[in-house]
């Protein structure tokens, strides 16, 4: 997607792209958000609201600035703040690259097998709503479903 938004608007810099991508969001944000809020606006939560202020605000000319100094106080620079919120791609990327890491780190040396646990459509406004409890439920019962088969499984011991 990002190789395609370059070749649309001619721009060949990764860091460019990105700095385009991250405009493009918070431009995206300012000129939707109110037909948002208007169609959609009592599915969402404030926490969507807060999601959204945030990206619109990110990095740019509606953010506040941080002043940069060299030690001996002869240069400095001024940058936007970054809002740091875990649904800024702009912000998350470093994040998310050093929660990796964090995660790698704790990896046994053994198979790892993904299970997955999904929610039927009709329930997944009621998580909507109630996302802590909800979330809460989903887990305990996947646990209890895992539990359950590793129990009856003679290979795996009980
Ligand atoms: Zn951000």
């Amino acid at each position: 997607m990002l190789l395609l938004y370059a070749y649309s608007v001619g721009t060949i810099s990764s860091r460019k792209i990105e700095r385009a991508c991250y405009e493009d969001l918070a431009d995206v944000v300012n000129r939707y958000r109110s037909e948002l809020v208007r169609t959609h606006g009592h599915e969402l939560l404030p926490s969507h609201h807060h999601a959204l202020n945030c990206i619109r605000r990110c990095r740019n000319q509606h953010s506040s600035v941080m002043l940069l100094e060299c030690g001996d106080y002869h240069h400095t620079v001024t940058l936007p703040d970054s809002c740091g919120h875990r649904s800024c791609h702009y912000c998350q990327h470093h994040e998310s690259e050093q929660r990796l890491q964090r995660q790698r780190a704790k990896l046994l040396p053994v198979q790892y097998y993904p299970i997955t646990f999904t929610v039927p459509s009709e329930l997944r406004h009621l998580f909507g709503r109630h996302q802590p409890m909800a979330y809460d439920l989903l887990l305990n019962i996947a646990w209890q479903t895992i539990a359950s088969f590793a129990g009856r499984d003679p290979r795996l011991n009980g």
